[in-house]
């Protein structure tokens, strides 16, 4: 099972959903997941749950309603972009997380 990286996911979020009063889905995510190159292709199933759970630890992520396989999200803050300092890498962040890491180099933000 390929696992999808956090950043594309902190992208799809800031991209689409970076209000806190937006309600969206892991299945929405993963709508944008499945539009992304690398992903694209892929038979076999796209798994992003555990990442999904370090964002809800991180204070990224509020849960609001599950429904079946369906999770509903909202933002606790809106994410703020990041340059990593050790690779220069981009990154998108709330204010408020907790343990911020480069996703690329795993460097302290
Ligand atoms: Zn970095």
């Amino acid at each position: 099972m390929l696992k999808a990286s956090s950043f594309d996911i902190r992208k799809i979020i800031f991209d689409n959903f970076n209000d806190t009063d937006v309600r969206f889905s892991n299945d929405e995510i993963l709508g944008y997941l499945n539009k992304i190159d690398k992903y694209k292709e892929l038979d076999d199933v796209l798994d992003f749950e555990d990442v999904l759970l370090k964002m809800e630890k991180s204070g990224m992520l509020r849960p609001i309603a599950q429904n079946f396989n369906t999770r509903y999200y909202r933002l606790w803050n809106a994410l703020e972009p990041a340059t990593c300092k050790a690779c220069s890498s981009s990154m998108y962040f709330a204010p408020n997380e907790e343990g911020k890491a480069c996703s690329q180099c795993g460097a302290k933000m």
